[in-house]
């Protein structure tokens, strides 16, 4: 069986200028192993998935049902369920025959969750091995292969497996092993200074968390690996920005298994979007990600609404209308602020690519709008509607917006 991770990661140490270097240049680069998680395939080329998972109890069926449809609604193509008793396990196995995406089962603590699981239907199991015992893990890698799906190796921050925990403290330092190699850029977040505590990704002394998080996921990627299993997807969270991002870079070099992408525990909607849109962003546009979920203290469909527009935002999603609109200033001769929810709204059925510009006069609107599919430009008695880089008519301020709508609706309808 060909072994996706590279356990060369192990191989970090302090040199003498206190840089962490790595042992070994990755061995997989680009090359990811593809993953199908029910219908959904994920790794290689496949494009990143947006999942989310319920905040509700799992035994709940019909609610969980009602909300794994809202958020396919929205974009979600894989939902996760936890699995927390003998009754949630079974409650999965409902759930299943009423939603037509892949169903995760988050397993935490007792293997014998996870077999119930996947007896009943489960699409892939999630599990920490930070709080599962190695002999459960190995059952349910077993397992795994037995019901022919996919083990998500999930590491999270907050439940790092004792012996880096400890380590990621700088408390042992056993785990770093002597070795040269590629140094590691200090901007990473991944090396660190002994004695010096810097901007909370990093510790006192001994491997960062970052750094902490891919060893632990490597290890237990590992040893599902030993039971036989390679269908394997990874996930290093942290709820620090800095952190995470510097984790999964190294993954993403280190590790051929497709990489399940978000900041843990990332707060309300407010804070938590703009969080995880600054990971999850930098790592999708350096081309790490197979999936994504954003985590809030909110209702999934909200996760998912946010996890497509940040895929959409770095241009990984294309196949929605982009309203571009000025920002305003003193110049602005209309209410863009109103007008461009307007065209939100009215282009939120649309599923292919369509960018529209609104603006609010005649400095950058010409310019904006003419790179546009349609565009706007609003001046002191009327506006100039756009259609690919050419004025299309102007039209009297009072009618501008009801003409602009009715161009955009003939464009939807081509
Ligand atoms: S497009 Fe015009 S109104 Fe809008 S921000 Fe630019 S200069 Fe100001």
């Amino acid at each position: 069986m060909k072994a996706f991770c590279s356990r060369k990661v192990y191989s970090f140490r302090v040199n003498s200028k206190n840089v962490c270097r790595a042992g070994e240049r990755a061995e997989y680069g680009n090359v990811k192993k593809v993953v199908n998680i029910g219908d959904v395939k994920i790794g290689g080329e496949y494009p990143a998935a947006v999942q989310t998972m319920s905040n509700l109890p799992t035994t709940d069926v019909k609610a969980v049902v009602r909300q794994a449809h809202s958020c396919r609604d929205e974009g979600c193509r894989i939902f996760r369920v936890a699995v927390y008793d003998a009754a949630s396990a079974e409650a999965l196995g409902a759930i299943k025959k009423s939603v037509k995406m892949p169903i995760v089962a988050d397993i935490h603590f007792d293997y014998r969750l996870g077999v119930a699981a996947a007896k009943n239907g489960a699409d892939k199991l999630r599990i920490n091995p930070g709080n599962m015992p190695k002999e459960g893990l190995r059952i349910l890698a077993r397992t795994a292969k037995e019901y022919g799906i996919p083990v998500r190796v999930g590491v999270n921050g907050g439940s790092l497996e004792k012996k880096y925990a400890t380590t990621a403290r700088g408390v042992s330092g056993e785990e770093i092993s002597a070795n040269s190699g590629e140094e590691i850029s200090a901007n990473s977040g991944m090396c660190l200074e002994a004695g010096v505590k810097n901007s909370g990704n990093q510790d006192m002394r001994g491997i960062s968390r970052a750094e902490a998080l891919v060893n632990s996921a490597l290890d237990g990627a590992g040893l599902l690996e030993g039971e036989g299993l390679s269908d394997i997807v990874v996930s290093l969270k942290s709820s620090a920005a800095a952190e995470t991002v510097a984790a999964y870079r190294l993954a993403g070099r280190l590790c051929g298994y497709p990489l399940h992408i978000g900041v843990t525990e990332a707060g309300s909607p407010d804070y938590g979007i703009i969080k995880s849109a600054a990971a999850a962003g930098a790592l999708l546009l350096d081309g790490i990600g197979d999936t994504i979920r954003v985590s809030l203290t909110a209702d999934p469909v909200s996760e998912t609404r946010a996890a497509v527009k940040i895929l959409r935002a770095v241009g990984l999603d294309r196949n929605y209308a982009e309203v571009i609109a000025c920002p305003k200033c003193g110049r602005c001769v209309h209410d863009t602020e109103g007008f461009v929810r307007t065209v939100e709204n009215f282009t939120a059925d649309v599923k292919t690519p369509l960018k529209i510009a609104v603006m609010g006069c005649a400095v950058n609107g010409p310019g904006e709008a003419a790179e546009s599919d349609i565009g706007i430009a609003f001046g002191g008695s009327g506006a100039a509607i756009f259609k690919y880089g050419r004025v299309y008519k102007t039209v009297p301020t009072e009618e501008a917006e009801r003409e602009f709508l009715r161009e955009i609706e003939a464009l939807k309808m081509r």
